[in-house]
């Protein structure tokens, strides 16, 4: 069989990034993926179901990126299918339907994510970012870069995912400013962990960074079985704890464990 992604680079580079998918032509590393989990996701009504959802289209996702094989875990849509299954069913109690928004953020992400996502491209990207969102124009998308496919575990994709969709709630990013800057200089750092969005008729509370973190955090304290195990766990545990040291102006002061205890750090 013919190396799926590491032919993607080359076309990118010759076609140019052009508005079409072209995976095929991105060249990247593929990453391995810890924590296998059951192949549920990948049956017809299912992928029929969340292909609706989240408004995919074969434009965005065919030339290798998957349209042609929904079910192969190599490929950038099946690895974006893995993290729609975390979203939507990692809670011990999921909803049963998409307008169910009751409980904690493990158990309406999913919903969140549906709701707030106008669609969902996948792209080769120029490396730097694993995604993007553009909202509160004629043509709102969130974008999927190959960072996003695979150099994150399915966990960190999944708070990719839930972080994206605050975006296109119109909530953008309030940090990195004045004389407090976040440790990491990023554009991509929030204020504070409870209050984060910044842009015109952006909601209040929480931004993409805080959003990021409390889904990890529930997903570390009680994500089922079925959709966890103790080593996604701890990936959920680092990743908050990334984002809690290093993207916000104010420091949180607080870690989690793998287990979704609290550690007071300042
Ligand atoms: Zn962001």
């Amino acid at each position: 069989m013919k190396s799926t992604i590491s032919a993607i680079l080359a076309s990118c580079l010759l076609l140019g990034v052009a508005s079409e998918a072209r995976a095929d032509t991105c060249d990247t590393v593929r990453g391995t993926d810890p924590g296998v989990m059951t192949s549920f996701w990948c049956t017809q009504p299912w992928i029929d179901f969340y292909w609706d959802a989240y408004d995919f289209d074969k434009g965005d996702w065919d030339d290798g990126f998957g349209w042609e094989a929904a079910c192969d875990r190599r490929r950038p849509l099946a690895r974006t299918f893995q993290a729609i299954e975390l979203l939507n069913y990692a809670s011990p109690n999921e909803p049963l339907k998409t307008n169910d928004f009751n409980g904690n953020i493990l158990r309406w992400g999913g919903n969140y994510t549906i709701r707030e996502f106008d669609e969902l491209d996948a792209r080769c990207g120029d490396g730097s970012k694993r995604a993007y969102t553009t909202w509160g124009g004629f043509d709102d998308y969130t974008e999927l870069y190959i960072p996003f496919f695979y150099n994150e575990n399915v966990v960190e994709r999944a708070g990719t995912l839930i972080h994206e969709s605050r975006h296109a709630d119109w909530c953008g990013h309030s940090g990195n400013d004045g004389s407090n800057k976040c440790p990491a200089k990023s554009e991509s750092c929030d204020e504070k962990y409870l209050d984060g969005c910044s842009g015109i008729g952006s909601p209040s509370g929480r931004g993409a960074d805080g959003y990021q973190v409390l889904w990890l955090w529930w997903y570390a304290f009680e994500a089922d079985a079925q959709h966890s195990s103790s080593t996604m766990k701890a990936f959920a545990r680092d990743e908050a704890n990334r984002i809690l040291n290093t993207m916000f102006d104010v420091n949180p002061c607080f870690n989690i464990t793998s287990n979704g205890s609290k550690i007071i750090t300042c």
